[in-house]
C-alpha cells in the first residue's frame, strides 16, 4: 500500500515561483518513491495581509462573510500555480479549495473550527495517482458559505487532514523547527528536538507563532506527532509529540515574547461597588482583549486593578470608560510579554525565584507577573527585553552560547 504524507508549506516558503519549483522537485522525488501526496500551501508571501489591508482601507470593520471571500483567494493563488508546475513536469496533480477538498467548519467567520472532513474526493484522487494539492486555512459552513480559519490556519488545515488521513504530517517553514526562543529574537537559541504538544500550544498562545495554537491541539486530541523541517533543505528539526514519549522533561524549555502590549490601572475604585463587573463589562462590549489582571487589596474602601492588553488604543479607551472619570487611569504602552514555559515547572519548585534573581541581577523590574502551570509570564517595558531575554535563555539552557 502507498504511504500518505502530508506535507504543508507555509506564506515565505511559497513566496516565488522558483521557491515552489524546489518544493515540487523534492515532493516529486517522494513521490517516485512510492509515497502519495497530500501539500497544503499557504497564500504566496504576504498576500493574505494584502487582502486583509485592501478590506480596511473600505471600512474599519469589513463584513466578516466578504472578508473571508477575499482572504481565502491567497490560497486558491498559490495551490493553482503549484498543480501547473507539477503538471509542466509531467506529474499528474489536482489543486482543491478547502471547498472542494471537503473541509466542513463551524460558521464563525474568520475563526471557523474544523468540524468534518469529507476526504473521499481527496482519497479518490490519490488512488489515481494525483498529487492533491489543498488550499490550506479554508473550509465551507454546512450552508455552503466559504470560512477562514484564523490567522495561521493552514497548519491547521495539515494536522487535520493528517489526522483523517491517518498519514504523517510534516509542516515546512522558513527556519528549521521549532527553537527555545524565536531566532529572530536571539540568534543562538537553542534547536528543539522534540516538545510536548501542551508546552507548543503554550508557547503559541504566548506568542510564538512558528504554529498556529489550534493545530496543536488538533495534533494532541488526534495523536498526530507534527513534525517541522526547512522549506529549503527538506530537513526535519523538530518533532511535536506526547508528554510521555518525550527523552527529557526539562524546567524550561522555551521562552516566548509578545510585543505592543499595554498596562491599563485604574486606582480609586470602590471595593464592593460593582463597578469593577461594569468597568470589565464595556470593555468586552469595546472587544478589548483582555490578558494578565490584578488588584490590590482594599485599603480604606478602595482598590486599584490593572490590566494587560495588546494593541491597545488609548483614546478609545479613555471614551469607553468615560463615565467612569471619578476614578483614575493610567495607560502605559510599548511593553513586552516574555513568558518561559516548560513542563518539568509543573513538579519543580524554586523557578520563580531563580527568575526573579535575573531580574534583580540585571537590575529590571517587571510591571506584572502571572503564571500557569506550565508557564511564567512577566511585563516589561520594551527596551527592557533583549536584555533578557539573553539572560534567561542563558540561565535555563535556552541557547548555544
Ligand atoms: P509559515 O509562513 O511557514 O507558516 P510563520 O511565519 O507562521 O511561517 O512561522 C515561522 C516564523 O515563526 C519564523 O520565521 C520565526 O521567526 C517565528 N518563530 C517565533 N517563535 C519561534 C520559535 N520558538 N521557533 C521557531 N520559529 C519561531
Ligand atoms: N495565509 C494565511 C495567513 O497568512 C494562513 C497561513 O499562512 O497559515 O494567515
Ligand atoms: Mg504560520
Amino acid at each position: 500500500m502507498r504511504k500518505i504524507i502530508v506535507h504543508k508549506y507555509g506564506g515565505t516558503s511559497v513566496e516565488n515561483i522558483k521557491k515552489m519549483k524546489n518544493i515540487a522537485k523534492r515532493v516529486i522525488n517522494l513521490y517516485n518513491e512510492g509515497n502519495s501526496i497530500v501539500l497544503v500551501i499557504s497564500a504566496m508571501g504576504k498576500t493574505t495581509d494584502h487582502l486583509v489591508e485592501m478590506a480596511r482601507a473600505i471600512t474599519e470593520n469589513p463584513d466578516r462573510r466578504e472578508l473571508d471571500m477575499l482572504i481565502s483567494t491567497g490560497e486558491q493563488v498559490s495551490v493553482s500555480l503549484m498543480s501547473i508546475i507539477f503538471k509542466s513536469l509531467g506529474y499528474d496533480s489536482i489543486s482543491l479549495t478547502g471547498y472542494q477538498a471537503g473541509i466542513v467548519t463551524s460558521s464563525d467567520y474568520n475563526k471557523g473550527k474544523i468540524e468534518d472532513i469529507d476526504i473521499s474526493k481527496i482519497e479518490k484522487y490519490l488512488q489515481e495517482k494525483k498529487i492533491v494539492i489543498v488550499a490550506g486555512f479554508q473550509g465551507r459552513t454546512e450552508e455552503g458559505d466559504i470560512t477562514t480559519l484564523g490567522r495561521g490556519g493552514s497548519d491547521t488545515t495539515a494536522v487535520a487532514l493528517a489526522a483523517k488521513l491517518q498519514s504523517k504530517c510534516e509542516i515546512y517553514t522558513d527556519v528549521d523547527g521549532i527553537y527555545a526562543v524565536d531566532p529572530r529574537k536571539l540568534g543562538k537559541a537553542r534547536l528543539l528536538s522534540e516538545i510536548s504538544y501542551d508546552e507548543m500550544m503554550e508557547l503559541s498562545n504566548l506568542g510564538a507563532k512558528v504554529m498556529e495554537m489550534r493545530s496543536v491541539e488538533m495534533g494532541k486530541t488526534f495523536q498526530v506527532p507534527i513534525h517541522i523541517g526547512n522549506s529549503v533543505t527538506g530537513k526535519i528539526g523538530t518533532i511535536i509529540k506526547d508528554v510521555d514519549q518525550l527523552m527529557e522533561k526539562k524546567v524550561i524549555t522555551g521562552l516566548a515574547t509578545e510585543s505592543n502590549v499595554s498596562m491599563v490601572t485604574i486606582t480609586d475604585i470602590l471595593y464592593c461597588s460593582g463597578d469593577i463587573y461594569k468597568i470589565f463589562n464595556l470593555l468586552a462590549e469595546g472587544e478589548i482583549n483582555i490578558d494578565m489582571i490584578s488588584q490590590t487589596a482594599p485599603i480604606d474602601g478602595k482598590i486599584n486593578v490593572s490590566f494587560s492588553t495588546t494593541s491597545l488604543d488609548s483614546n478609545r479607551l479613555k471614551s469607553l470608560l468615560k463615565d467612569y472619570s471619578a476614578h483614575k487611569l493610567y495607560v502605559e504602552e510599548n511593553m513586552t510579554k516574555i513568558s518561559v514555559v516548560g513542563i518539568g515547572m509543573a513538579d519543580q519548585s524554586g523557578v520563580a525565584s531563580k527568575l526573579f534573581s535575573i531580574f534583580e541581577d540585571i537590575g529590571i523590574y517587571f510591571k506584572q507577573v502571572t503564571t500557569s502551570e506550565i508557564s511564567i509570564s512577566f511585563i516589561v517595558n520594551n527596551e527592557d527585553s533583549h536584555i533578557l531575554i539573553e539572560e534567561i535563555s542563558k540561565a535555563f539552557d535556552l541557547s548555544d552560547d
